[in-house]
């Protein structure tokens, strides 16, 4: 069915999710899968899948995060991302690159609980010191010497490089194109160019007074109103993104986040070629997820375009903002980020970025982890913090759990997940450390 014209009367559907980025479809996917005769529809006020942030992700994923929380989340999304690859057949251009932080002695000093703990959870981590790194990535400065410029800017040199095997790349649009795609396969609807513009809050059982609900009246969240009619659902699962604080606050709903931008700039310069091509990490000879010390800036080998992704962590001094549609700032490349970029790298001396964009970050600033909440026929999934992609499976399947009022979300691979940890009532969430 096509919501071509606006609707004369109510649809109704069994589930309604608002939002059809990455944790929208997976979240529809799991949901109908359960129970195929169930109506599950999705509406998204953009023309396609995944056009809000998800498809402008860079797509790196890793499982070495310090909460046990997130370690489950990305480990087991992970792994469903080579069952999609691998035994589903979707090329999501999955490829395991690894995730390799470079770190000064102190940082190193700092995050070894946090690395110890992926371990003892059975996530590999390996450990390059600065001589091994010299031969493995021979583009990269780790001592620098006399030199004058590095001290005043208050870097610091690289003494250790923590390695995670199971750490890489997805094709985020691809990934949520194979989301979409199974959830048609079992019959789900997806309604684009339609958004929804409020939701809709109804009593129980109504009384047909007019200013019905009352305070007095157990009431619910009845499905959305859109920009193509009324749509009354059972449940309506708000996955909106950056964008979940428009429709949430005016029914009083705390979303626990708050836009970000983030930008990414890519570069394909015949002098990153070594760098590209650097060996030994992984089986596609290329650059890992690296990230820099100091200057929180992450790059990664494309391995698709043969190119350098590159982004940095400009936590204070951003602003919070809800922004439709990001710029990339030249000059925080050219003025800022290179400078530092330059004194590790110096191969990106004079090389400008072929192709930059922008997207934005749903930031919980309070633990850095992801939010699955319900309210009365309503379930809320995001604050994703800059990692939605690389946890999207999971959260899809607690999602499914949450409105099944299950207590445990059995995500891929069998490991079980208590699903109020997520929530915001009962959330048991230890602080994230490792952030980038
Ligand atoms: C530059 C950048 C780099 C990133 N890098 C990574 C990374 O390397 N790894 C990683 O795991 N994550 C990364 N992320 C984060 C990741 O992209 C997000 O966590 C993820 O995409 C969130 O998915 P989502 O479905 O919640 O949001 P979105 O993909 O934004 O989906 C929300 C959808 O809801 C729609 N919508 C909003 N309001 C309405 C409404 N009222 N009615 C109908 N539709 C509505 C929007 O149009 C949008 O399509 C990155 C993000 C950015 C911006």
């Amino acid at each position: 069915m096509v919501l071509t014209a606006l609707l004369k009367e109510a649809l109704e559907t069994d589930v309604l999710v608002v939002g059809a980025g990455v944790l929208g479809l997976s979240s529809a996917y799991f949901m109908k899968k359960r129970d195929p005769s169930r109506k599950v529809m999705v509406v998204e006020r953009l023309s396609g899948p995944g056009q809000g942030n998800s498809a402008k992700s860079e797509g790196g994923y890793r499982n070495l995060f310090a909460s046990e929380i997130n370690y489950l989340l990305a480990d087991s999304s992970i792994d469903w991302f080579h069952h999609l690859q691998e035994d589903l057949n979707y090329d999501i251009g999955l490829h395991e690159l690894g995730y390799l932080w470079l770190l000064p002695e102190e940082e190193y000093q700092q995050r070894r609980g946090p690395f110890e703990a992926c371990r003892r959870r059975g996530a590999r981590v390996l450990e390059y010191d600065s001589e091994e790194l010299k031969t493995m990535m021979p583009d990269l400065v780790t001592d620098f010497g006399e030199s004058e410029e590095p001290e005043i800017m208050g870097l610091e040199q690289v003494e250790l490089g923590v390695f995670g095997p199971k750490c890489g790349s997805v094709d985020a649009d691809r990934l949520v194109k194979a989301y979409e795609s199974e959830f048609l396969k079992i019959g789900g609807e997806i309604h684009y160019n339609t958004e929804a513009t409020k939701l809709i809050h109804d009593p129980v059982e109504p009384l047909g007074i007019p200013g019905e609900p009352f305070v007095w009246q157990e009431s619910r969240i009845a499905g959305a109103e859109t920009s193509k009619g009324k749509i009354l659902a059972e449940t309506t699962v708000v996955a909106c993104g950056v964008w979940a604080a428009k429709i949430l606050d005016p029914i009083g709903f705390d979303c626990l986040m708050r836009p970000k931008k983030r930008q990414i700039f890519a570069f394909k310069d015949p002098k990153l070629g070594r760098l590209l091509n650097t060996h030994d990490f992984n089986d596609d000879n290329s650059l890992p997820v690296t990230v820099l010390p100091t200057a929180g800036i992450l790059l990664k080998g494309e391995v698709s375009e043969g190119s350098i992704w590159l982004a940095c962590a400009d936590n204070l001094g951003r602003k919070f903002e809800l922004e439709d549609d990001p710029q990339p700032e030249d000059d925080y490349y050219s003025n800022n980020i290179y400078h530092a970029l330059v004194q590790y790298l110096p191969c990106f001396q004079d090389v400008r970025p072929a192709n930059s964009w922008a997207g934005q970050y749903d930031i919980n600033g309070f633990d850095q982890t992801p939010v699955v909440e319900a309210g009365p026929g309503l379930i809320y999934v995001g604050a994703s913090s800059g990692s939605g992609i690389m946890k999207c499976d999971a959260l899809g399947r607690i999602v499914d759990a949450v409105n099944e009022e299950k207590e445990y979300a059995t995500l891929y691979g069998g490991r079980g997940f208590k699903v109020s940890d997520l929530g915001i009532a009962k959330r048991q969430v230890e602080q994230e450390t490792l952030v980038v």
